[in-house]
């Protein structure tokens, strides 16, 4: 008896030939019962639709790509799992994926025994937890919500400026240098402009301090000559009254 008889899954794939592969495959060996949209667009709207237990995604689609019916599944507060393809070539960070809510991920060319395998693991796991809200001071980051708010006020971050304060969060208060910045919100590849970083600390800065500076908010992010930057906590700043000014 299988544990996955009665599982419905819902595949978003544009290659046809491996989609009827995968569909065939899970539904012949596995019970498992896959519907099947080609594109984005109608994918998001499948997967908001039906009650899945668990969502396959591609990453390259037509008119909407895994990554954003990832994002926008999360933001409506919908946590069922998630595996991404992704393909073999890294045109897309894996790790990302796992960034903005998927939870697992499949290089290709699979094997549809592990393909079956993770998807079990995924069922049986069920919905994940909302991520928690990252938290510096008077600073919150929600990562489910791609949302920021200072004091309770709402701030637009580009995607990239999100990433590079995230990974800043994450880091809980240590100093991160200028090249494992690059590596994690840049990624290796992408071969950036040097001061990709700076620019980068700038555009928060304008937006996440210089705001709030006027009612008496200490700075947050926190220049370490020589070594980096690291995030301050502004409420316990105010009281130590020694934060490392840029
Ligand atoms: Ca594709």
């Amino acid at each position: 008896m299988s544990h996955t008889a009665g599982v419905r899954v819902l595949l978003v794939e544009d290659e046809d030939r491996l989609a009827r592969l995968v569909q065939e495959g899970l539904r012949n060996e596995d019970g498992i019962d896959v519907d099947l949209e080609r594109d984005g667009v109608s994918g998001l709207w499948r997967a908001t639709e039906g009650t899945y237990d668990a969502i396959v995604l591609d990453i390259m689609l037509p008119e909407k790509n895994g990554y954003q019916i990832c994002r926008e599944l999360r933001q409506a507060e919908d946590w069922t799992p998630i595996l991404m393809l992704t393909a073999k070539d890294g045109e897309f960070d894996e790790a990302e994926a796992l960034d903005i809510g998927a939870d697992d991920y499949l290089r290709k060319p699979f094997s549809l025994v592990v393909l079956a395998a993770r998807l079990r693991a995924l069922v049986r796991r069920g919905a994940p937890a909302r991520p928690a809200v990252l938290s510096c001071g008077t600073l919150l980051l929600d990562p489910a919500l791609s949302q920021v708010t200072r004091d309770g006020e709402t701030i637009e971050l580009s995607r990239r400026e999100f990433s590079l304060l995230e990974t800043l969060m994450r880091a809980g208060g240590s100093v991160m240098s200028k090249q494992q910045l690059l590596d994690r919100v840049w990624g290796m590849d992408d071969e950036p402009a040097s001061n990709v970083v700076e620019v980068y600390i700038r555009y928060l800065r304008q937006k996440i301090d210089d705001p709030f500076a006027d009612d008496g908010h200490q700075p947050i992010i926190a220049t370490v000559r020589g070594a980096g930057y690291r995030l301050v906590d502004d409420t316990e700043a105010a009281s130590a009254g020694q934060v490392e000014r840029r």
